[in-house]
C-alpha cells in the first residue's frame, strides 16, 4: 500500500468522488417517476455531448455491444459496407459485420496513421454497391485520430452511412454528429465518461433512422426502433442500468459546468504532456501525424520489452498503462490520459514510465523531461503550443 493507484489505461478510467457517491445509492425503480426524470434529465444533457437533436439511446451492454446493435440495426444481411482497418477496433467492425452476414471491404491502413477521406471516397466510387462506412473517430489499439468531419463530408454526398464508433473520442475531442453530418455515433462509459463500463451510448441521424425503420429485428434484445420509442417516455426497453443512468448524469454535470470546450482544452492539453514528456525521454511516437487526445501510445527503445515495463510501472508505483496489442506488443506503451485524469497523473505516469524503462534495462535521455512536459501542458491549456484545435461547440 505505498502508493496510490493511478488508472492511465484508455478504459476503464478512474472515477471522481462526485460520481462514486452517487453510484453508492440505494435502488429506485426503473418504472417509477424518479427513474423517469433521471432519464429525461440524461437525455438533455447527452444531446449536448454528442452534438444531436435525435434522441442519444442507452443501451446495457460494453461499448462493443453498441457497435453490434448498430450493424444490426442498420443493415440487412448481404448488404455491404467499408470497413477502415487500421487497428483492431477497426477490425472488430469487420468481425461483427461477418456474423451479421454483411459484405465487407476493406480500407486497410498501416497501424499508426489515419485514412484519408480521398481514399474514402475513392472506394465508394468505385462501388456503388456500398451502403455504410464504418470505422472509429478515435483508434485506441494505435492512438490515431481518424478524420471524421472530413470523411462525413465525402458520405453525406451521398447514399452512404457514416457509421462512427466515438468510444474513445466522445467527451475527449470534438465530435459533433449533427454538424459533421455522422449518421451513427457511439460511445460507452468506461472511457471518457468517467463512469463505469457497463453503459453504451448510441445516436442516429434522420436518415439513419429511415433505414433503421426498414430493417427486421435480427434479435431479442437489441431493437433501436424500441428502445427510441421508450427513451421517448423516460424508459428503456428492459430493466435500466439505473445506477449507471444515475452516475450518468452527474458526470455530464460535471463536464456541463465546465463547458464542453474547457474539457476538449484539458484533453489537448494532457496529449501535448504526454507527448512532450515522452519526446524528451527519447521515446518513439506510434502516431505520429495525427493523434488522439484521450491516449498516447509510445514505442519503446529497441530491446526493451514493453510487458516488462508495464508490469513493474503497476507493481513499484502504483501506476497502470496499457500495453501495445498484437505485433505491437513487445514493443508499444500506451499512456491513457482520459476521464477522470489530471496533470499530477501524467507527471506521475512519465516518471513511472521513465524508471521502468531504465528498471528493464533501457536507457531514457534528459533529466528535465517532467518540466519540459508540465510547461507544455500550461502553454496548451493557452493555446500557445502547436496547432490550437479549432473547438466545434462550447
Ligand atoms: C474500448 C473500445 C472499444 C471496446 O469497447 P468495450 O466496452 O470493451 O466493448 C471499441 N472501440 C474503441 C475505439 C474503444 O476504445
Amino acid at each position: 500500500m505505498l502508493n496510490k493507484t493511478r488508472l492511465l489505461t484508455p478504459g476503464p478510467t478512474p472515477l471522481p468522488e462526485r460520481v462514486r457517491l452517487v453510484l453508492a445509492q440505494d435502488m429506485i425503480h426503473h418504472r417509477k417517476d424518479a427513474f423517469k426524470s433521471a432519464m429525461f434529465a440524461a437525455q438533455e444533457r447527452l444531446k449536448i455531448l454528442f452534438g444531436t437533436t435525435e434522441p442519444v439511446l442507452p443501451l446495457t451492454c460494453s461499448g462493443t455491444g453498441a457497435m453490434t446493435a448498430a450493424l444490426h440495426g442498420l443493415l440487412a444481411p448481404h448488404e455491404k459496407i467499408l470497413v477502415v482497418e487500421g487497428g483492431k477496433f477497426g477490425q472488430r467492425w469487420s468481425q461483427i459485420a461477418a456474423v451479421r452476414g454483411l459484405v465487407v471491404s476493406t480500407l486497410v491502413v498501416p497501424w499508426g496513421t489515419a485514412v484519408t477521406a480521398q481514399a474514402v471516397a475513392a472506394a465508394l466510387d468505385a462501388d456503388p454497391e456500398i451502403k455504410a462506412v464504418c470505422m472509429q473517430v478515435s483508434e485506441t489499439s494505435t492512438g490515431v485520430l481518424h478524420p471524421v468531419q472530413a470523411v462525413a463530408a465525402v458520405t453525406r454526398q451521398r447514399d452512404v452511412l457514416l457509421i462512427a464508433d466515438g468510444i474513445s473520442a466522445v467527451g475527449i475531442s470534438p465530435c459533433p454528429m449533427d454538424d459533421w453530418g455522422i449518421d451513427c455515433l457511439l460511445t460507452g462509459s468506461q472511457k471518457g465518461l468517467m463512469l463505469p463500463p457497463g453503459l453504451a451510448l448510441l445516436a442516429l441521424s434522420p436518415r439513419a433512422w429511415r433505414k433503421a425503420e426498414q430493417i427486421a429485428p435480427s434479435c431479442f434484445y437489441f431493437n433501436l426502433c424500441k428502445e427510441r420509442a421508450n427513451v421517448e417516455k423516460g424508459q428503456t426497453l428492459f430493466t435500466s442500468p439505473v445506477s449507471l443512468i444515475l452516475g450518468l448524469v452527474e458526470s455530464l454535470d460535471m463536464l456541463l459546468e465546465q463547458g464542453l470546450e474547457s474539457i476538449y482544452r484539458k484533453q489537448w492539453a494532457l496529449t501535448m504532456m504526454a507527448r512532450t514528456g515522452a519526446l524528451a525521454l527519447g521515446l518513439g511516437m506510434l502516431a505520429p501525424q495525427s493523434y488522439t487526445w484521450g491516449l498516447t501510445s509510445v514505442v519503446l527503445p529497441a530491446g526493451v520489452p514493453a510487458p516488462e515495463v508495464v508490469s513493474h510501472a503497476a507493481k513499484a508505483y502504483g501506476v497502470y498503462l496499457a500495453g501495445g496489442q498484437d505485433q505491437l506488443k513487445p514493443s508499444v506503451v500506451r499512456i491513457g490520459h482520459m476521464g477522470w485524469v489530471d496533470w499530477s497523473d501524467i507527471l506521475a505516469g512519465l516518471a513511472a514510465l521513465k524508471a521502468s524503462i531504465e528498471h528493464a534495462g533501457g536507457y531514457c535521455g534528459s533529466r528535465d523531461y517532467l518540466e519540459c512536459a508540465f510547461a507544455a501542458y500550461q502553454a496548451a491549456l493557452q493555446g500557445k503550443v502547436g496547432e490550437v484545435p479549432a473547438f466545434i461547440h462550447s
